[in-house]
């Protein structure tokens, strides 16, 4: 089902694409040997062909060429033997060859699909069009000098995956979902560190609105949306403000809008250009790009399992939910401690303890799961200590913590602490006895029919118990006593 917007006059669908900037992870750039560290002092990482110096010939980069060859076969996408680079020609300050070369009508990887996991457990496959291979333009600096503008030309010429999808997104939520299954793929693939915070991985946004069924509406594009959560801000005030337009009776004009995150609106750039304006040819610097067939199957060989596949395992496997699949598959890193902590253990306890304790925990710390100080191995030792009933899942929670303080092993806790569960039927029974004896108002108002008395006694054994009782044990005496 599709979701709507409400205007003034009626319903409207919001219609998107994404083109995602994705950087590829190289260790030079597309076509020279300059390095592409992130944070590195200005200008430390141009070499002569970055800088446009006449006569600079570029030489393609191979590993550019297998993660987009790697990130096309893990979008399930043709992958093109022949393809073309292209010179767009377009001025910018920070792009000194008065040119980008990319690829226009021969890309290296043509149409695939992803399929996302919408909010309500739902999946929708979105289409991609198409992933070409393009270079980064330098960095202009604005705020360094009251009236210059500086350049920094260490991101110029670094190795671009543009990942274009079909106009198949329906909402901001579903815009959102697929950001965070791409970044997913290519994170497991390793083609692309996915981060947003230092520009590794950019959003522009295509949007339009039109009636249900409609015709495709004229499309604003929303550049350079550096989050998850300014991607989804932007949208829903773009579509906003096109409902608005048409309903006042005007139209949209194709244009290109920037997203102010401090206002949270969009705003007008400039008029988009069409491609023709962009003059492209192909580049007679570089040959056309002939793959050879062995060299598209090894890399196929080579692929991990992903997260659709890894998920629909965990489901199958360990009888997970969806959601709790999904959640633990969306890093290879997570899925691959989850099954360490459930090897030969209750799957869905290991899921819980991962993902409420143990993440709880990290969050709450702000910790990585690579420098959890509870390894898998160790929660592993903790779930085996509740599953053979050497301790309660209650006490399991208190171990739990002075693990994650200490890194010490959860039976050395549990032996050093004596936390161990008492499951002798007589000793509890003694206690049951001595509580039961000691309060006759509370058995008499059980007995009159306050069912909600029991909580109390079990409170009270536990107490004496100092959490030790096993809780089953407990409840099942009392009720013997008190004749429940
Ligand atoms: P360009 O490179 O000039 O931006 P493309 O034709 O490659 O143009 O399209 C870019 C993106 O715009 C694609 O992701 C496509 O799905 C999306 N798109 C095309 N038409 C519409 C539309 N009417 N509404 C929303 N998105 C659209
Ligand atoms: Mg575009």
């Amino acid at each position: 089902m599709t979701k709507l917007m409400k205007g003034r006059t009626g319903d409207w669908e919001v219609v998107i694409g994404l083109e995602v900037h994705a950087q590829a992870t190289t260790k030079s750039k597309l076509f020279s040997g300059a390095a592409t560290d992130f944070g590195a002092e200005p200008n430390t990482q141009v070499s002569l062909v970055d800088a446009a110096m006449p006569g600079m010939l570029p030489v393609l980069n191979e590993l550019s060429v297998r993660q987009a060859v790697l990130t096309g076969l893990a979008l399930k996408a043709k992958i093109n033997l022949h393809s073309v680079f292209a010179r767009k020609n377009y001025f910018y300050p920070d792009l000194p060859q008065g040119y980008q070369i990319s690829q226009y009508e021969q890309p290296i990887v043509g149409a695939g699909e992803i399929t996302v996991d919408l909010p309500d457990g739902e999946t929708k496959t979105v289409g991609i069009e198409r992933l070409h291979l393009e270079q980064d333009a330098g960095k202009s600096l604005h705020d360094q000098h009251p009236a210059q503008s500086y350049i920094d030309l260490n991101r110029a010429g670094v190795t671009l995956m543009e990942i274009v999808s079909r106009p198949d997104m329906r909402s901001s939520d579903e815009a959102a979902a697929y950001v965070e299954k791409l970044r997913s793929i290519l994170r497991y693939i390793g083609s692309c560190d996915g981060n947003m915070q230092e520009g590794s991985m950019r959003a522009d946004a295509n949007v339009s609105v039109r009636r249900p069924g409609a015709p495709l509406g004229t499309r604003c594009e929303i550049k350079n949306v550096n989050s998850i959560r300014f991607l989804k801000q932007a949208i829903e005030y773009e579509a906003a403000r096109q409902i608005e337009i048409i309903e006042d009776g005007g139209k949209i004009g194709q244009e290109t809008r920037l997203f102010d995150a401090a206002k949270g609106e969009t705003r007008s750039m400039r008029s988009k250009e069409d491609a023709h304006d962009y003059r492209y040819f192909p580049d007679p610097d570089l040959l056309p790009l002939d793959l050879d067939p062995g060299f598209v199957d090894r890399l196929k060989q080579s692929l991990p399992e992903l997260p659709d596949e890894k998920k629909a395992r965990f489901i199958a496997d360990y009888a997970l939910s969806p959601y709790d699949a999904g959640v633990l598959v969306a890093e290879r890193e997570t899925a691959e401690f989850f099954e360490t902590v459930a090897k030969g253990r209750d799957a869905k306890l290991a899921a819980n303890w991962v993902m409420s304790e143990l993440f709880g925990r990290l969050n709450k710390a702000d910790i990585a799961l690579a420098k959890s100080p509870v390894t898998p191995e160790a929660l592993g030792g903790l779930i085996g200590l509740i599953a053979d009933n050497t301790i309660s899942g209650r006490i399991a929670k208190d171990v739990f913590d002075e693990m994650f303080e200490t890194g010490k092993d959860a039976a050395a806790i549990v032996e050093a602490k004596g936390l161990k569960q008492i499951t002798d039927t007589g000793a509890i029974e003694a206690v049951v006895d001595r509580i039961v004896a000691g309060s006759p108002d509370n058995v008499a108002q059980y007995k009159g029919g306050n069912a909600k008395v029991i909580g109390w006694f079990v409170g009270q054994v536990m107490k004496e118990t100092q959490g030790k009782a096993n809780p089953k044990l407990v409840n099942d005496l009392l009720r013997k006593k008190l004749g429940g």
